[in-house]
């Protein structure tokens, strides 16, 4: 189908970004890789009657480490994330879950901020960033202001992002050496969206799982921290045993939906099982 009309800008900077967004108010809409936007607009399913296509704006497209974290970009695509170096040594569990993004295409154009400010709660990055404890940095016209990732998930396709302010940068604490993560998702076909997935982080120190960090995608209305697998797992030996068990929690305090792909106790059954396979594969040789 073909969207309702739109104008459409394309600022250099983002403060003149920022100004069209006031300027245009809740007619105006940021389109950054346009591969969930665009969609939804053919739809008309949303209807802005404003764009400001931030692609253009300079900047925005990096990941580096400083300062103990890790920063990457709001324009920064799937496919960057992938095949980064940094990340592949730093925070698998984002080149793991960027690999397993739609397809090529998708991972080309999609860009981790407008994953983040979609805030589809089936999409693969909210899960990732709510278990590595992000940070997000959003530039409204009142300057910038920093919200962190407990309180950026609001609801179904909804952040906390202001409808004027932009977001700007991830920014997510660099795990200590010895601390590993993996994504494991699952779909009936390849490339689908997930029915289920677990995005885990977990490190053990001698014998103690020192940390561990537990986010689910497509168990509620928006990702959710696996607290009860944390509180069972923190000080524990690793154990098979003890995996399991703690694995069994997933389930705690989740809503999964009803859905073509999935009854409610089907979800919470994925969610178990995934949870134990992801523990067991960054527990592993330990
Ligand atoms: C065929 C297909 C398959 C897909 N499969 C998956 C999948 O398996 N897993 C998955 O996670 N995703 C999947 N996606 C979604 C894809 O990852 C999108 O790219 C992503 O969700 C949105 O990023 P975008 O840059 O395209 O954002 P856009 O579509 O441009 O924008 C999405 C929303 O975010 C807002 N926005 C974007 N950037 C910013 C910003 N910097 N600041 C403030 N607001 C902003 C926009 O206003 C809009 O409301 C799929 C998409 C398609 C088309």
């Amino acid at each position: 189908m073909i969207p309702a009309a739109f104008d459409y800008v394309v600022p250099r900077t983002l403060p003149e970004a920022v100004a069209e967004l006031v300027k245009h108010g809740q007619e105006a809409k940021v389109l950054a890789g346009g591969h969930s936007l665009i969609p939804l607009m053919k739809l008309r399913l949303s209807t802005p009657s404003f764009l400001v296509d931030i692609g253009r704006v300079g900047n925005l497209t990096y990941i580096r480490e400083e300062d103990g974290h890790v920063a990457i970009g709001a324009l920064t695509s799937h496919h960057d994330i992938e095949f980064s170096e940094l990340l592949k040594n730093k925070l698998p569990l984002l080149t793991s879950a960027a690999s397993q993004i739609g397809d090529p295409q998708v991972r080309n154009r999609g860009t981790i901020g407008g994953a983040a400010a979609h805030a589809d709660p089936f999409g693969d990055f909210p899960a990732c960033l709510l278990a590595l404890d992000a940070e997000f940095k959003a530039v409204g016209p009142r300057g910038e202001r920093s919200i962190a990732a407990r309180d950026f998930f609001v609801d179904t396709f909804t952040s906390s992002l202001e409808p004027n302010e932009i977001l700007r940068e991830i920014r997510i604490p660099t795990p200590p050496p010895g601390s590993r993560g993996t994504y494991l998702k699952f779909s009936r076909r390849s490339q689908d969206w997930a029915i289920v997935a677990v995005a885990a982080q977990v490190r053990v120190t001698g014998h103690e799982v020192t940390q561990v960090a537990v986010g689910l995608t497509g168990m509620g209305s928006r990702p959710i921290r696996a607290s009860g697998v944390e509180q069972a797992l923190r000080g524990k030996a690793g154990h098979d045993d003890e995996l399991r068990a703690a694995a069994e929690r997933a389930v705690d305090g989740t809503d999964p939906q009803q859905d073509l792909n999935g009854s409610p106790d089907y979800r919470r059954h994925l969610a178990q099982v995934l949870t134990r396979r992801a523990l067991e594969q960054i527990t592993a040789h330990h």
